[in-house]
């Protein structure tokens, strides 16, 4: 026998239904099975929230009239037309007894617990009452079973306990002469008094485990909306895989890290009786998903999975006098379980002079509070200290059985933390080597998990140049960016120009002939004959590099992007758009996480920065990254190049400085806030950073100068800031990106450096050259950076962009290399 059970997603609408009767038809086809479920999608929530309502009075009927209806429809649309008005009738009996319980607390002014489970119990009783209808539509002989006759458990109303010795013999009981396919409500269960009570939210699943367990199933199957298990959360880190399989134990810890696939009761008596458990997708019948099994399986990869908390704080209690002192952790311990707050992690150092300990912010204060006070004596003789807390932390969690058979898992994990300037503040790793768990600061996540991930699974970035290159499009392709870009694309390994477009000026043209060009580098002879196409034209590529002039890039490039092609803007047109990312590879690579939420079909826009802006944030992240940025002081001297083509006239710039470039200092200071902010859900929360900018056009062909001055939220020297700048690499090195320079920051100790025509061809134009750091009267240390503006600050960099997003899968019909080859 197998146990299927579905989720919510998998039950949100009638059409969503039908697939899953499709998916348990089949199964049915193969041998008996026992189908679990939860309520529909959203119906749960509904229910809390109507319960809510009633406690406090207010009117509850209208929302509950909506409940009722959708499942009407539901009825219409998945019932026999013999058997409509029977479900429909059924269905009614539970909403007069939802309508009674309330009636009452609505009259009390409360929803007890007891009265909750009530109430939520009737989203499993109505959607399994749906699924065997229309299960028996399809000609499969099912019935509705209630899972309150079954398991038993005790009066912990919420999150009651599985008396599992009676639960069994029911279940076998039952199931024992039964033929019919069982569609069992998920999540509920009764006390020996018949009263209903509940599994705990994600409860559904370990109801799967319990009918498995006691059924002797061969298997149960999770089915839900993702592809099984993943190798890290996919919205953080886009390259991200399904593991096809995983041992308990690796479940159960990255489950308790964040990966919320199953509820993680489910594992114990699955575990118990050998039962092999299933991760399938409704949405993806077809691919096998993760199976979670005694065994460990190797992938080949000793680390099978990483997994994170958002947000943790540490509390942490030390003090000469706890060397020695017995009893201090069982007192810790105890305080904070007396006051049912779980502790997330714990990490003591061996010289017993401090413990650390991870727990939910909700808690935090709590927690302080309680240990303060347990250790109030101990901290009047000043043998401990006040309890330190830090907060806006993540905790991330490096998960596999094979890796305590393989040296050297932790050096692995924390150089690369190291490489990229990553400070880890507490670790805590079992025994067993299972997990290794880390704690840093909460806006190094989504890099660290990126750094992690990369260090140990396949790397999409490397490539061999005969494979067919991908078709690519210049837009603006004639100007001073556009030519830089067609230079540069000649020979790149990964992405080929078949097309180019420009004003009407060019249209119709040979590109040899609409083209000023005066690159150093001969035009290239598969773009010189293209005939310009004008920005209005349909375009082939589905890879679109924009260096198009802002007037027409907004409309050009939203066009194209719902057309289906990947775009990546120079122009500051969609740069602020709160789904738009405005990437710098190497400091927010997370960012291209926003394109999920862009209003394209298959396409996307990402931006490049202004060219000032690359070139100051470049210089910034290692330090936002190891010390926090309060407050930065930025002056430039920007070149000539900047201003495009032809460029500003020389009457204007010889034997002078024009010290106002229109809109610059405006974009720089929103935009590093932007690109150093933190993704979340629904856009960037901006990095809170005061930031003053002067803009100044200088007689210097190309390279723009920068003169920042930079206070810091925390004491460094200059020697650990110059540290984490030559330190820092990130996702384009580990990937080895065909643009991306070996070190994208380089430390220049000359006191004359850097200079524009000395420096700005560093690292083929992709380093930004820092020399001069010095202590700052007015803020805390002072700086001069140099960037390459059309290189590092345009085409080049908007090539690395380009190359990360298709690394990145970002638009999953463009990829490298192709058709998942390598
Ligand atoms: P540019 O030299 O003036 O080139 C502009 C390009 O856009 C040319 O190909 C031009 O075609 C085309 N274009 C202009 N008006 C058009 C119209 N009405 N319809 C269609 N095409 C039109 O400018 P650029 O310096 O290369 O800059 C390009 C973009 O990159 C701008 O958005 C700029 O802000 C941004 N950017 C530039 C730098 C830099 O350092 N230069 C750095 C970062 C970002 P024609 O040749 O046919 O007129």
């Amino acid at each position: 026998m197998k146990i299927l059970k579905f989720g919510g997603s998998s039950l949100a609408t009638a059409e969503r239904v039908h697939n899953v009767v499709e998916i348990i038809e089949s199964a049915v086809a193969d041998g008996p099975v026992a189908v679990v479920v939860s309520a529909f999608g959203g119906v749960t929530d509904d229910l809390i929230a109507a319960s809510a309502t009633a406690a406090g009075g207010d009117r509850y009927e209208d929302a509950v009239a909506e409940i009722r209806d959708r499942h009407h429809t539901a009825a219409q649309s998945l019932a026999s037309s013999g058997e409509i008005e029977k479900v429909k009738s059924s269905i009614d009996t539970v909403f007069d007894e939802l309508g009674k319980v309330l009636h009452g607390a609505s009259l009390v002014g409360e929803c007890t617990p007891r009265t909750r489970d009530v109430v939520l119990s009737c989203g499993e009783r109505l959607s399994a009452q749906l699924v065997a209808a229309a299960l028996r539509r399809k000609g499969t002989t099912a019935e509705f079973c209630d899972a309150r006759r079954l398991i038993a458990t005790d009066r912990d109303f919420g999150n009651a306990r599985v008396d599992m010795e009676t639960t069994a013999e029911k279940l076998s009981e039952f199931f024992a002469d039964r033929t019919a396919t069982q569609v069992v409500t998920g999540f509920i269960a009764a006390d020996e008094h018949g009263e209903t009570t509940t599994l705990g939210r994600g409860g559904s699943d370990y109801t799967a485990a319990l009918l498995g367990a006691a059924l002797g199933a061969d298997c149960v199957e999770i089915w839900t909306d993702v592809d099984g298990v993943m190798s890290a959360d996919p919205r953080l880190v886009a390259d991200a895989f399904s593991l096809p399989n995983l041992s308990y134990d690796e479940l159960m810890e990255l489950s308790h890290f964040g990966a919320k696939v199953v509820y993680p009761p489910t594992l114990h008596p699955a575990r118990t009786h050998s039962i092999p458990i299933v991760i399938r997708n409704s949405f993806k019948p077809g691919f096998t998903g993760t199976r979670v099994t005694e065994q460990v399986l190797g992938n080949g990869n000793q680390v099978r999975g990483i997994s994170s908390i958002d947000e943790v704080a540490l509390l942490r209690l030390e003090g000469d006098g706890m060397v020695g002192l017995p009893g201090i952790a069982q007192r810790l311990f105890g305080v904070l379980a007396s006051k049912n707050i779980s502790i997330i992690l714990i990490s003591q150092a061996s010289s017993e002079h401090s413990i650390c300990l991870a727990v939910a912010p909700s808690s935090v204060d709590e927690a302080q509070r309680e240990i303060d006070s347990e250790f109030e004596l101990e901290r009047g003789a000043g043998l401990i200290d006040p309890v330190v807390v830090e907060t806006d932390l993540s905790v991330i969690a490096v998960v596999g059985e094979a890796m305590c058979r393989i040296p050297g898992i932790a050096g692995k994990v924390f150089s690369v933390l190291g490489q990229n300037g990553i400070n880890v503040r507490a670790i805590a790793q079992g025994s067993s080597e299972l997990n290794i768990s880390l704690v840093v600061g909460r806006r190094n996540q989504a890099s660290a998990l990126m750094a992690i991930h990369n260090a140990f699974f396949a790397k999409p970035g490397r490539v061999e140049i005969e494979r067919q290159r991908i078709p690519t499009a210049v837009l603006g392709a004639t100007g001073s960016v556009g030519q830089r870009m067609v230079s540069l694309l000649a020979d790149h390994p990964w992405f080929e120009v078949v097309e180019v477009s420009a004003s009407q000026r060019s249209a119709g043209r040979p590109y040899r002939d609409a083209a000023r060009w005066f690159q150093s580098t001969p035009i290239p002879e598969s773009v010189a004959e293209l005939e310009v196409l004008p920005v209005e034209a349909d375009l082939e590529a589905r890879l679109v590099l924009s260096a198009l002039d802002a007037d027409v890039a907004g409309e050009t490039e939203e066009r194209l992007a719902r057309a289906g092609h990947l775009v990546v803007s120079n122009a500051k047109s969609h740069r602020m758009r709160d789904d738009v990312p405005l990437l710098i590879p190497e400091v927010n690579p997370d960012h291209l996480g926003l394109v999920a939420s862009q209003p394209y079909d298959g396409g996307a826009i990402i931006t490049n920065p202004n060219c000032s802006t690359i070139g100051l944030v470049l210089a910034l992240k290692p330090l936002h990254d190891a010390f926090g940025l309060e407050a930065v002081n930025v002056v430039t001297m920007q070149a000539v190049s900047g201003a495009g083509l032809p460029g500003v006239s020389s009457v204007e710039i010889v034997d002078n400085l024009v010290p106002f470039i229109g809109g610059e200092e405006e974009k720089i200071e929103s935009e590093t806030r932007k690109i150093l902010g933190r993704l979340e859900q629904g856009g960037i929360a901006e990095a809170g950073i005061t930031i003053s900018a002067q803009c100044n056009r200088v007689a210097v062909l190309d390279g723009h100068t920068e003169c920042v001055s930079v206070k810091l939220e925390r004491p460094a020297t200059a020697d650990e800031i110059i540290e984490v700048w030559e330190g820092f690499r990130a996702a384009p090195q580990w990937l080895e990106l065909p643009s991306a320079p070996a070190r994208p920051i380089i430390y220049d100790r000359a006191d004359t450096s850097p200079q524009p025509r000395l420096h700005r061809d560093s690292e083929s134009g992709m380093a930004v050259t820092i020399g001069r750091l010095r202590p700052c009267p007015l803020f805390d240390f002072k700086f001069v950076a140099l960037s390459h503006n059309t290189l590092r600050g345009a085409a080049k960099g908007s090539l690395l962009s380009a190359e990360l997003a298709v690394a990145q899968r970002v638009v999953p019909s463009i990829e490298w290399p192709p058709n998942g080859s390598g």
